[in-house]
Protein backbone atom coordinates (compact mmCIF):
# COMPACT_ATOMS: atom_id res chain seq x y z
CA UNK A 1 0.00 0.00 0.00
CA UNK A 2 1.48 3.45 -1.04
CA UNK A 3 1.02 6.65 0.75
CA UNK A 4 -1.03 7.90 -2.20
CA UNK A 5 -3.45 5.42 -2.23
CA UNK A 6 -4.31 4.99 1.44
CA UNK A 7 -4.54 8.85 1.50
CA UNK A 8 -7.32 8.96 -1.56
CA UNK A 9 -9.38 5.99 -0.49
CA UNK A 10 -9.50 7.78 3.08
CA UNK A 11 -10.15 11.11 2.13
CA UNK A 12 -13.06 9.67 0.06
CA UNK A 13 -14.37 7.83 2.67
CA UNK A 14 -14.27 10.87 4.89
CA UNK A 15 -16.27 12.82 2.84
CA UNK A 16 -19.22 10.32 2.38
CA UNK A 17 -19.47 10.02 6.04
CA UNK A 18 -19.10 13.70 7.16
CA UNK A 19 -21.62 14.49 4.52
CA UNK A 20 -24.22 12.00 5.54
CA UNK A 21 -23.59 12.87 9.32
CA UNK A 22 -24.14 16.21 8.51
CA UNK A 23 -27.21 15.62 7.17
CA UNK A 24 -28.76 13.52 9.68
CA UNK A 25 -27.84 15.86 12.20
CA UNK A 26 -29.25 18.48 10.18
CA UNK A 27 -32.83 16.90 10.00
CA UNK A 28 -32.09 15.54 13.82
CA UNK A 29 -31.35 18.69 15.10
CA UNK A 30 -33.01 18.37 19.04
CA UNK A 31 -30.25 15.19 19.20
CA UNK A 32 -26.88 17.08 20.28
CA UNK A 33 -25.10 14.16 20.35
CA UNK A 34 -25.07 13.84 16.84
CA UNK A 35 -24.34 17.09 15.75
CA UNK A 36 -21.06 16.91 18.12
CA UNK A 37 -20.16 13.76 16.18
CA UNK A 38 -20.95 15.64 12.60
CA UNK A 39 -19.10 18.48 14.04
CA UNK A 40 -15.80 16.13 14.65
CA UNK A 41 -15.89 14.76 11.12
CA UNK A 42 -16.13 18.35 9.58
CA UNK A 43 -13.00 18.93 12.03
CA UNK A 44 -11.55 15.27 11.09
CA UNK A 45 -11.96 16.11 7.36
CA UNK A 46 -9.77 19.57 7.38
CA UNK A 47 -7.41 17.92 9.10
CA UNK A 48 -7.11 15.28 6.22
CA UNK A 49 -7.16 18.35 3.54
CA UNK A 50 -4.20 19.99 5.72
CA UNK A 51 -2.29 16.73 5.72
CA UNK A 52 -2.66 16.48 2.13
CA UNK A 53 -1.00 19.63 1.57
CA UNK A 54 1.93 18.46 3.30
CA UNK A 55 5.08 19.55 1.05
CA UNK A 56 2.97 22.44 -0.56
CA UNK A 57 2.42 24.66 3.00
CA UNK A 58 4.41 25.55 5.76
CA UNK A 59 4.95 23.08 7.96
CA UNK A 60 3.26 25.14 10.52
CA UNK A 61 -0.13 24.40 8.40
CA UNK A 62 0.05 21.15 7.44
CA UNK A 63 1.67 19.45 10.37
CA UNK A 64 0.55 21.20 13.55
CA UNK A 65 -2.26 22.60 12.59
CA UNK A 66 -3.55 19.31 11.30
CA UNK A 67 -2.25 17.87 14.75
CA UNK A 68 -4.47 20.30 16.72
CA UNK A 69 -7.69 20.23 14.24
CA UNK A 70 -7.08 16.03 15.48
CA UNK A 71 -7.35 16.79 18.95
CA UNK A 72 -10.35 18.95 18.56
CA UNK A 73 -12.05 16.45 16.30
CA UNK A 74 -11.32 13.76 19.42
CA UNK A 75 -13.02 16.31 21.92
CA UNK A 76 -16.02 16.97 19.86
CA UNK A 77 -16.70 13.35 19.52
CA UNK A 78 -16.30 12.94 23.40
CA UNK A 79 -18.49 15.58 23.33
CA UNK A 80 -21.09 13.74 21.60
CA UNK A 81 -21.11 10.46 23.20
CA UNK A 82 -21.03 12.20 26.86
CA UNK A 83 -24.39 13.72 25.82
CA UNK A 84 -25.72 10.25 25.05
CA UNK A 85 -24.80 8.91 28.08
CA UNK A 86 -24.84 11.55 30.67
CA UNK A 87 -27.74 13.60 29.54
CA UNK A 88 -26.21 16.71 31.34
CA UNK A 89 -24.55 19.97 30.23
CA UNK A 90 -20.84 19.62 31.27
CA UNK A 91 -20.59 21.76 34.21
CA UNK A 92 -16.85 21.76 34.78
CA UNK A 93 -15.52 24.27 32.14
CA UNK A 94 -11.50 22.60 32.87
CA UNK A 95 -11.52 20.08 30.02
CA UNK A 96 -11.82 22.64 27.44
CA UNK A 97 -9.03 24.89 29.54
CA UNK A 98 -6.69 22.34 29.43
CA UNK A 99 -7.49 21.37 25.82
CA UNK A 100 -6.99 25.03 25.33
CA UNK A 101 -4.00 25.35 26.79
CA UNK A 102 -2.40 22.14 25.04
CA UNK A 103 -3.11 23.65 21.64
CA UNK A 104 -1.31 27.24 23.50
CA UNK A 105 1.38 24.93 24.49
CA UNK A 106 2.05 22.64 21.40
CA UNK A 107 1.92 25.90 18.59
CA UNK A 108 4.72 27.64 21.20
CA UNK A 109 6.72 24.90 21.11
CA UNK A 110 6.50 23.83 17.16
CA UNK A 111 7.22 27.13 16.56
CA UNK A 112 9.90 27.90 18.32
CA UNK A 113 11.34 24.43 17.25
CA UNK A 114 11.52 22.78 20.86
CA UNK A 115 12.01 18.70 20.08
CA UNK A 116 9.99 16.32 21.11
CA UNK A 117 6.91 18.84 20.74
CA UNK A 118 4.49 16.21 19.79
CA UNK A 119 4.29 14.57 23.34
CA UNK A 120 2.36 17.51 24.06
CA UNK A 121 -0.31 17.01 21.21
CA UNK A 122 -0.12 13.01 21.68
CA UNK A 123 -0.39 12.53 24.74
CA UNK A 124 -3.49 14.53 25.53
CA UNK A 125 -4.88 12.25 21.93
CA UNK A 126 -4.56 9.08 24.24
CA UNK A 127 -6.16 10.92 27.22
CA UNK A 128 -9.14 11.86 25.64
CA UNK A 129 -9.47 8.26 23.86
CA UNK A 130 -9.11 6.62 27.38
CA UNK A 131 -11.63 9.15 28.97
CA UNK A 132 -13.98 8.77 26.40
CA UNK A 133 -13.99 4.61 26.70
CA UNK A 134 -14.37 5.56 30.32
CA UNK A 135 -17.45 7.65 30.29
CA UNK A 136 -18.56 5.43 27.94
CA UNK A 137 -18.63 2.06 29.87
CA UNK A 138 -19.50 4.37 33.32
CA UNK A 139 -22.98 5.36 32.06
CA UNK A 140 -23.82 3.81 28.64
CA UNK A 141 -26.54 2.11 30.55
CA UNK A 142 -30.59 0.55 29.51
CA UNK A 143 -30.67 1.10 25.53
CA UNK A 144 -27.07 2.36 24.71
CA UNK A 145 -25.23 -0.18 27.16
CA UNK A 146 -24.53 -2.60 23.73
CA UNK A 147 -23.73 0.14 21.70
CA UNK A 148 -21.52 2.20 24.32
CA UNK A 149 -19.58 -1.25 25.13
CA UNK A 150 -18.52 -1.75 21.41
CA UNK A 151 -17.57 2.02 20.88
CA UNK A 152 -15.54 1.80 24.77
CA UNK A 153 -13.50 -0.79 22.96
CA UNK A 154 -12.82 0.80 20.07
CA UNK A 155 -11.85 3.41 21.30
CA UNK A 156 -9.57 1.24 23.33
CA UNK A 157 -7.91 0.23 20.10
CA UNK A 158 -7.78 3.82 18.96
CA UNK A 159 -6.20 4.43 22.45
CA UNK A 160 -3.61 1.50 21.96
CA UNK A 161 -2.54 2.78 17.96
CA UNK A 162 -2.42 6.36 19.46
CA UNK A 163 -0.03 5.27 22.19
CA UNK A 164 2.32 3.22 19.61
CA UNK A 165 2.18 6.26 17.33
CA UNK A 166 3.54 8.23 20.27
CA UNK A 167 6.27 6.43 20.80
CA UNK A 168 7.25 6.10 17.36
CA UNK A 169 7.59 9.71 17.07
CA UNK A 170 9.52 10.12 20.40
CA UNK A 171 11.62 7.32 18.29
CA UNK A 172 11.66 8.70 15.04
CA UNK A 173 9.93 11.90 14.82
CA UNK A 174 11.34 14.10 17.35
CA UNK A 175 11.49 17.44 15.17
CA UNK A 176 7.69 17.88 13.55
CA UNK A 177 9.02 20.91 11.82
CA UNK A 178 11.74 19.31 9.59
CA UNK A 179 10.52 17.46 6.25
CA UNK A 180 8.99 14.47 7.67
CA UNK A 181 9.87 10.90 5.86
CA UNK A 182 6.90 9.19 8.07
CA UNK A 183 5.10 7.94 4.32
CA UNK A 184 7.62 5.90 3.59
CA UNK A 185 7.70 4.40 7.26
CA UNK A 186 5.68 1.15 6.82
CA UNK A 187 5.31 1.18 11.05
CA UNK A 188 3.82 5.25 10.44
CA UNK A 189 1.52 3.96 7.47
CA UNK A 190 -0.14 0.84 8.59
CA UNK A 191 -0.60 2.10 11.95
CA UNK A 192 -2.06 5.76 10.05
CA UNK A 193 -4.28 3.13 8.53
CA UNK A 194 -5.47 1.34 11.78
CA UNK A 195 -6.42 4.52 13.31
CA UNK A 196 -8.34 5.27 9.52
CA UNK A 197 -10.37 1.35 10.18
CA UNK A 198 -11.47 2.13 13.91
CA UNK A 199 -12.50 5.50 12.70
CA UNK A 200 -14.73 4.04 10.25
CA UNK A 201 -15.74 1.41 12.95
CA UNK A 202 -16.49 4.84 15.38
CA UNK A 203 -18.58 6.23 12.34
CA UNK A 204 -20.66 3.09 12.30
CA UNK A 205 -21.17 2.97 16.29
CA UNK A 206 -22.31 7.23 15.86
CA UNK A 207 -24.85 5.87 13.96
CA UNK A 208 -25.86 3.11 15.65
CA UNK A 209 -26.07 5.32 19.04
CA UNK A 210 -28.70 7.91 16.74
CA UNK A 211 -30.81 4.76 16.05
CA UNK A 212 -30.86 4.15 19.64
CA UNK A 213 -31.82 7.54 20.48
CA UNK A 214 -34.72 7.57 18.05
CA UNK A 215 -35.68 4.34 19.22
CA UNK A 216 -36.01 5.12 22.86
CA UNK A 217 -37.95 8.16 21.84
CA UNK A 218 -40.94 6.04 19.95
CA UNK A 219 -40.72 4.06 22.43
CA UNK A 220 -41.19 6.91 25.19
CA UNK A 221 -44.21 8.34 22.58
CA UNK A 222 -45.80 5.21 22.87
CA UNK A 223 -45.81 5.75 26.46
CA UNK A 224 -47.05 9.11 26.69
CA UNK A 225 -49.98 11.11 26.75
CA UNK A 226 -49.44 13.98 24.17
CA UNK A 227 -51.54 16.85 25.60
CA UNK A 228 -50.32 16.20 29.90
CA UNK A 229 -47.30 14.50 29.09
CA UNK A 230 -48.67 11.81 31.79
CA UNK A 231 -47.80 7.99 31.23
CA UNK A 232 -50.74 6.96 28.88
CA UNK A 233 -52.87 3.89 29.67
CA UNK A 234 -50.69 1.52 28.12
CA UNK A 235 -47.56 2.21 30.10
CA UNK A 236 -49.68 1.96 32.97
CA UNK A 237 -50.95 -1.44 32.73
CA UNK A 238 -47.49 -2.19 31.80
CA UNK A 239 -46.38 -0.63 35.42
CA UNK A 240 -49.83 -2.07 36.84
CA UNK A 241 -48.63 -5.78 36.24
CA UNK A 242 -45.01 -5.52 37.64
CA UNK A 243 -46.58 -3.87 40.77
CA UNK A 244 -49.05 -6.66 41.14
CA UNK A 245 -46.40 -9.55 40.63
CA UNK A 246 -43.99 -7.15 43.17
CA UNK A 247 -47.31 -6.64 45.34
CA UNK A 248 -48.22 -10.44 45.72
CA UNK A 249 -44.35 -11.90 46.05
CA UNK A 250 -43.54 -9.54 48.81
CA UNK A 251 -46.93 -9.27 50.34
CA UNK A 252 -46.93 -5.46 50.51
CA UNK A 253 -50.69 -3.98 49.68
CA UNK A 254 -51.25 -2.31 46.36
CA UNK A 255 -53.96 0.70 45.68
CA UNK A 256 -55.19 2.18 42.83
CA UNK A 257 -57.60 5.78 42.66
CA UNK A 258 -59.85 6.44 39.50
CA UNK A 259 -59.83 10.39 39.56
CA UNK A 260 -62.79 11.88 36.91
CA UNK A 261 -63.06 15.89 36.79
CA UNK A 262 -66.63 16.18 37.48
CA UNK A 263 -69.00 18.14 35.10
CA UNK A 264 -65.58 18.30 32.17
CA UNK A 265 -68.42 18.80 29.20
CA UNK A 266 -70.02 21.99 31.11
CA UNK A 267 -66.53 23.47 31.17
CA UNK A 268 -66.01 23.04 27.67
CA UNK A 269 -69.42 23.67 26.39
CA UNK A 270 -68.91 27.08 28.62
CA UNK A 271 -64.65 28.27 28.39
CA UNK A 272 -63.96 26.32 24.94
CA UNK A 273 -61.55 22.95 24.24
CA UNK A 274 -58.75 25.19 24.83
CA UNK A 275 -59.47 26.06 28.07
CA UNK A 276 -60.07 22.08 29.27
CA UNK A 277 -56.85 21.27 27.46
CA UNK A 278 -55.50 24.00 30.15
CA UNK A 279 -57.35 22.41 32.75
CA UNK A 280 -56.16 19.13 32.05
CA UNK A 281 -52.38 20.07 31.84
CA UNK A 282 -52.52 21.79 35.23
CA UNK A 283 -54.19 18.81 36.76
CA UNK A 284 -51.13 16.85 35.83
CA UNK A 285 -48.62 18.81 37.32
CA UNK A 286 -50.27 19.47 40.50
CA UNK A 287 -51.20 15.83 40.96
CA UNK A 288 -48.02 14.71 40.12
CA UNK A 289 -46.25 16.97 42.74
CA UNK A 290 -48.13 15.54 45.51
CA UNK A 291 -47.38 11.94 44.59
CA UNK A 292 -44.15 9.80 45.72
CA UNK A 293 -41.33 9.40 43.66
CA UNK A 294 -42.38 5.56 43.37
CA UNK A 295 -46.10 6.46 42.77
CA UNK A 296 -47.83 5.98 39.07
CA UNK A 297 -50.04 8.64 37.52
CA UNK A 298 -51.59 7.92 34.45
CA UNK A 299 -54.12 10.12 31.59
CA UNK A 300 -56.23 7.15 30.48
CA UNK A 301 -57.89 8.54 28.56
CA UNK A 302 -60.41 12.14 28.68
CA UNK A 303 -60.90 13.44 31.28
CA UNK A 304 -59.95 9.51 33.88
CA UNK A 305 -56.82 9.37 35.15
CA UNK A 306 -54.99 6.29 37.70
CA UNK A 307 -52.79 6.63 40.16
CA UNK A 308 -51.30 3.50 41.48
CA UNK A 309 -49.52 3.31 44.97
CA UNK A 310 -47.46 0.44 45.44
CA UNK A 311 -46.73 -0.27 49.13
CA UNK A 312 -49.84 1.36 49.97
CA UNK A 313 -53.07 0.09 51.60
CA UNK A 314 -56.48 1.37 51.07
CA UNK A 315 -56.57 3.71 53.99
CA UNK A 316 -53.19 5.46 52.90
CA UNK A 317 -54.92 5.52 49.24
CA UNK A 318 -57.74 7.42 50.98
CA UNK A 319 -55.97 10.36 52.27
CA UNK A 320 -53.97 10.50 49.04
CA UNK A 321 -56.72 10.74 46.90
CA UNK A 322 -58.72 13.16 49.55
CA UNK A 323 -55.14 15.20 49.37
CA UNK A 324 -55.45 15.19 45.78
CA UNK A 325 -59.31 16.27 45.32
CA UNK A 326 -58.62 19.23 48.24
CA UNK A 327 -55.79 20.61 46.46
CA UNK A 328 -57.65 20.17 42.97
CA UNK A 329 -60.75 21.72 44.86
CA UNK A 330 -58.18 24.78 45.92
CA UNK A 331 -56.88 24.80 42.22
CA UNK A 332 -57.25 28.40 40.09
CA UNK A 333 -55.93 28.03 36.79
CA UNK A 334 -54.84 31.72 35.43
CA UNK A 335 -56.64 31.79 31.91
CA UNK A 336 -57.16 34.68 29.43
CA UNK A 337 -60.66 35.08 29.71
CA UNK A 338 -60.03 34.49 34.05
CA UNK A 339 -59.23 31.40 36.42
CA UNK A 340 -60.42 28.26 35.58
CA UNK A 341 -62.19 25.61 38.95
CA UNK A 342 -63.07 22.13 38.72
CA UNK A 343 -63.45 19.70 41.16
CA UNK A 344 -63.07 16.09 40.75
CA UNK A 345 -64.94 12.71 42.28
CA UNK A 346 -62.21 9.56 43.25
CA UNK A 347 -62.43 6.05 43.61
CA UNK A 348 -60.09 3.90 45.55
CA UNK A 349 -59.51 0.01 45.31
CA UNK A 350 -57.07 -2.38 47.00
CA UNK A 351 -55.46 -5.03 45.13
CA UNK A 352 -57.00 -8.79 46.64
CA UNK A 353 -54.23 -10.74 46.59
CA UNK A 354 -56.18 -13.77 46.37
CA UNK A 355 -57.86 -13.19 43.02
CA UNK A 356 -56.95 -9.88 42.48
CA UNK A 357 -56.08 -8.55 38.47
CA UNK A 358 -55.51 -5.34 37.20
CA UNK A 359 -58.66 -5.03 35.41
CA UNK A 360 -60.62 -6.49 38.50
CA UNK A 361 -58.67 -3.23 40.83
CA UNK A 362 -59.39 -0.67 38.06
CA UNK A 363 -63.69 -2.14 37.96
CA UNK A 364 -63.74 -1.49 41.54
CA UNK A 365 -61.72 2.04 41.63
CA UNK A 366 -64.14 3.00 38.77
CA UNK A 367 -67.44 1.59 40.71
CA UNK A 368 -65.81 3.31 43.61
CA UNK A 369 -65.51 6.50 41.88
CA UNK A 370 -69.15 6.72 40.55
CA UNK A 371 -70.34 5.91 43.99
CA UNK A 372 -68.64 9.13 45.31
CA UNK A 373 -70.58 10.94 42.03
CA UNK A 374 -73.71 9.83 42.86
CA UNK A 375 -72.63 11.14 46.65
CA UNK A 376 -72.89 14.93 45.20
CA UNK A 377 -69.27 14.62 42.88
CA UNK A 378 -66.24 16.66 44.43
CA UNK A 379 -65.49 13.38 46.74
CA UNK A 380 -63.70 10.46 47.69
CA UNK A 381 -65.49 6.59 48.35
CA UNK A 382 -63.72 3.26 48.57
CA UNK A 383 -64.24 -0.01 47.68
CA UNK A 384 -61.89 -1.81 50.22
CA UNK A 385 -61.59 -6.00 49.59
CA UNK A 386 -63.55 -8.40 50.76
CA UNK A 387 -63.47 -8.71 54.69
CA UNK A 388 -64.39 -4.36 55.15
CA UNK A 389 -67.01 -2.60 54.04
CA UNK A 390 -67.09 0.11 51.05
CA UNK A 391 -67.18 3.56 52.15
CA UNK A 392 -67.85 7.35 51.24
CA UNK A 393 -65.68 9.71 52.70
P1 LIG B 1 -69.19 13.83 35.09
O1 LIG B 1 -69.13 14.79 36.19
O2 LIG B 1 -70.33 12.89 35.21
O3 LIG B 1 -67.91 13.11 34.91
O4 LIG B 1 -69.48 14.67 33.77
P2 LIG B 1 -68.48 15.01 32.62
O5 LIG B 1 -69.09 16.15 31.85
O6 LIG B 1 -67.13 15.28 33.19
O7 LIG B 1 -68.40 13.67 31.81
P3 LIG B 1 -68.71 13.35 30.30
O8 LIG B 1 -68.24 11.95 30.10
O9 LIG B 1 -70.14 13.64 29.97
O10 LIG B 1 -67.79 14.35 29.47
C1 LIG B 1 -66.45 14.21 29.35
C2 LIG B 1 -65.97 15.32 28.46
O11 LIG B 1 -64.56 15.33 28.36
C3 LIG B 1 -66.50 15.20 27.05
C4 LIG B 1 -65.28 15.45 26.16
O12 LIG B 1 -65.56 16.46 25.22
C5 LIG B 1 -64.24 15.96 27.13
N1 LIG B 1 -62.89 15.61 26.71
C6 LIG B 1 -62.37 14.38 26.50
N2 LIG B 1 -61.07 14.47 26.14
C7 LIG B 1 -60.75 15.79 26.11
C8 LIG B 1 -59.57 16.53 25.81
O13 LIG B 1 -58.51 15.98 25.48
N3 LIG B 1 -59.62 17.87 25.92
C9 LIG B 1 -60.77 18.52 26.28
N4 LIG B 1 -60.73 19.84 26.37
N5 LIG B 1 -61.89 17.85 26.55
C10 LIG B 1 -61.91 16.51 26.48
MG1 LIG C 1 -66.11 13.68 34.15
MG1 LIG D 1 -65.35 10.50 32.46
Amino acid sequence: MDYGTFFFANIASVIVFTVCLSLLAWYNRRVPGISWFAGGLIVGLAKLILQGLEGKVAAGLSGMSANELYLVSFMMQFMGLRWFVVRKPMRSRWPFIAIGLVLAVYTAMFLLKIPYCGNVINIPFVVVCGVSAWILLKYGRGPFAAVSRVSAAILCAEMCVAAYRAVLTNLSYIRPWETVHAQTDPRWLFSLAAMAFLATCMVMCDLWFLVTELQRELAEQARTDPLTGAMNRRAMEEAALREMARSIRHGHPLCTIMIDIDHFKRLNDARGHAAGDRALQELVCLAQSLLRSQDFFARMGGEEFTILLPDTPASAGILTAERVRLAIEALEVPYETGPIKFTVSAGVAQLDPANGSWEGMLRSADAAMYEAKEQGRNSVAAQLPKATDSGVI
